[in-house]
C-alpha cells in the first residue's frame, strides 16, 4: 500500500470530510509522529475524481454567515440549575439541545469516554434527554467527527431534524457535506474555539498523571463547577479520590490555555473572527463582571457569576428560531459584542504560540510525555522558588530591584 498526504498540514483541520466522501474508500485518517490526525490517500485506490478536494471547506470556507451585518449577541444562562451545574459555561448547549430532543430531534456533539484510564473523544448522536450528560462539558482535545457522518446522513434521510454542535471547522464541514439539508433539517451551533490538541498527546498526559498519582481515572472534567465558573477541573479515581486540575499545576492544561499544543491549522484558523459559521455561536462571557456588571445578582441582575455566564451570538434566521423555539429555558440579556470580544480574543484572531511549542513536541517525540512533564516541572520549581524569594524580600526593596531590572 502506497499512501500520500492529501494536503499541507496547516491547511487541514482533521475533520475527515474527505475520507467520508471518497467513493473508493481510499482515504484514511492517520496519526502523525506527534499524534495529530491527517488524511492519507492510498494511491492504488484513488481514481482522481477530486471529490476530496471539493468537499474540503477548511480551504474554501463555504459557510460563513452574516458577513457584515450588525451582530446580535446575548449573555445567557440555563434556568435549570442541575443542567447549569453540569455545563462548563452558562449551559446554553443543554438548554437548546434538551428542548430539541424533547421535540423529536437528534443532537450531535462531542463526548468523552474513559476506559482503563484512557480517553476517547468522539462526536456521537443522542436521542433523548437522558443522554444529554454525555455531551455536556468542554473536552479540551480534538473530537473525532468523521465517525458519525454516516449516522447523521441516515437521520437526515429519515426526515429527522439534526442539531450539530462542535468547533467552527467541524460545523463548516458538516454544513458542506449536508448542504441540501441546511436550515430545513440541519441546524448548527459552533463553540468559540481557540484550538485543539490531539488525543494521543492527551492520553500520554493522562497516563503520566495516573502513574504519578497512583490512581486509575474514571472521570476527567476539564472544568468543574465545584470550583465555581472558571477553568479549574476535576479528576476522579476508581477509589473515588479527587484531584483538582488547575491551569497552573497541570502541564497539559497550562500548555493548552497558553496555546502551545494545538494542531498547526489552529494557528491559521479562518474561523477565529466575528464572521461565524454556525446558526448560533456559544462561548463563555469572560469579563462580564467588568463590562456588564449590572447583569449580576450582586447588582440586582439575574446572573450569578460563579454559576456560569455564557455568550450567544445569533448568526442566522435559523439561529433566531433556535433561541425562540428551543431556548425557552434560557435567560437571555442583549449585550454589546464589543464587550464580549474584549477578553475572548478567539472572536478576533487565531491563537499564537511561542518558541516553546517546538520544544514541547521535540521532547514528546524523543522521550514521550515524561520529557514534556520534566520540562514543565523544572519551570514550576523555578516559579515556586521565585515566589518564595519574593515573599522574603521586603516590598520596597522588591519594587526597587524590579525597577532596576526593567531599566
Ligand atoms: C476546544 C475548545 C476550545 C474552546 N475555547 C473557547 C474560548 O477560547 N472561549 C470561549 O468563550 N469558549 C471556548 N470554548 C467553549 C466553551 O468551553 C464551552 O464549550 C461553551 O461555552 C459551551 O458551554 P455550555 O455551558 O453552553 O455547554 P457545555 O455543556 O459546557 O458544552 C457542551 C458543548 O460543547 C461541545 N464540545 C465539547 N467539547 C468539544 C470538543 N472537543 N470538540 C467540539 N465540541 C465540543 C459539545 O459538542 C457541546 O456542544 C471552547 C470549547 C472547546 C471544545
Amino acid at each position: 500500500m502506497h499512501t500520500v498526504d492529501l494536503c499541507k498540514k496547516d491547511m487541514c483541520c482533521g475533520c475527515g470530510a474527505c475520507s467520508s466522501i471518497c467513493p473508493k474508500k481510499a482515504i484514511t485518517m492517520k496519526q502523525d509522529t506527534f499524534g495529530f490526525i491527517y488524511p492519507h490517500i492510498e494511491q492504488e485506490k484513488c481514481i482522481d475524481c477530486g471529490m476530496c478536494k471539493k468537499i474540503c471547506s477548511f480551504q474554501k470556507i463555504y459557510n460563513i454567515e452574516r458577513k457584515n451585518d450588525k451582530k446580535i449577541c446575548f449573555a445567557a444562562f440555563n434556568k435549570d440549575s442541575k443542567e447549569l451545574s453540569l455545563s462548563s459555561s452558562g449551559g446554553v448547549f443543554s438548554a437548546i439541545a434538551g428542548s430539541f430532543l424533547k421535540k423529536g430531534g437528534v443532537v450531535c456533539g462531542a463526548s468523552m469516554k474513559l476506559e482503563n484510564g484512557e480517553a476517547s473523544v468522539n462526536h456521537i448522536l443522542i436521542y433523548s434527554t437522558d443522554e444529554l450528560f454525555k455531551l455536556q462539558g468542554s473536552k479540551y482535545v480534538q473530537s473525532n467527527m468523521w465517525k458519525c457522518i454516516g449516522k447523521i446522513k441516515e437521520e437526515l434521510k429519515n426526515g429527522k431534524k439534526v442539531l450539530f454542535t462542535g468547533t467552527p471547522c467541524q460545523v463548516d464541514s458538516i454544513k458542506t457535506i449536508f448542504k441540501n439539508y441546511v436550515r430545513s433539517q440541519l441546524f448548527t451551533i459552533d463553540v468559540i474555539c481557540h484550538g485543539v490538541p490531539n488525543q494521543d498527546f492527551f492520553n500520554s498526559y493522562l497516563k503520566d498523571f495516573q502513574d504519578k498519582n497512583k490512581i486509575k481515572l474514571t472521570k476527567f472534567d476539564f472544568r468543574n463547577k465545584k470550583y465555581k465558573w472558571g477553568l479549574d477541573g476535576l479528576a476522579v479515581g476508581s477509589d473515588d479520590s479527587e484531584i483538582k486540575i488547575t491551569t497552573i499545576e497541570s502541564s497539559y492544561y497550562r500548555y493548552f490555555i497558553y496555546g502551545e499544543i494545538y494542531r498547526t491549522s489552529c494557528y491559521q484558523c479562518p474561523y477565529a473572527c466575528l464572521e461565524r459559521v454556525g446558526d448560533l455561536t456559544i462561548g463563555d462571557y469572560w469579563g462580564v463582571e467588568q463590562y456588564d456588571s449590572k447583569l449580576l445578582d450582586v447588582n440586582g441582575g439575574a446572573f450569578t457569576r460563579d454559576k456560569g455566564v455564557s455568550c450567544v451570538l445569533e448568526n442566522t434566521s435559523a439561529g433566531n428560531m433556535l433561541l425562540k423555539e428551543y431556548g425557552t429555558n434560557l435567560h437571555l440579556e442583549p449585550v454589546k459584542i464589543e464587550n464580549v470580544i474584549k477578553i475572548n480574543t478567539q472572536l478576533r484572531e487565531p491563537a499564537k504560540h511561542s518558541e516553546k511549542r517546538k520544544k514541547i513536541f521535540d521532547l514528546y517525540a524523543k522521550y514521550g510525555y515524561s520529557g514534556v512533564e520534566n520540562m514543565f516541572q523544572r519551570r514550576r520549581r523555578y516559579e515556586i522558588f521565585k515566589a518564595s524569594v519574593k515573599k522574603l524580600i521586603p516590598k520596597p526593596l522588591f519594587m526597587y530591584l524590579k525597577k532596576i531590572k526593567n531599566k
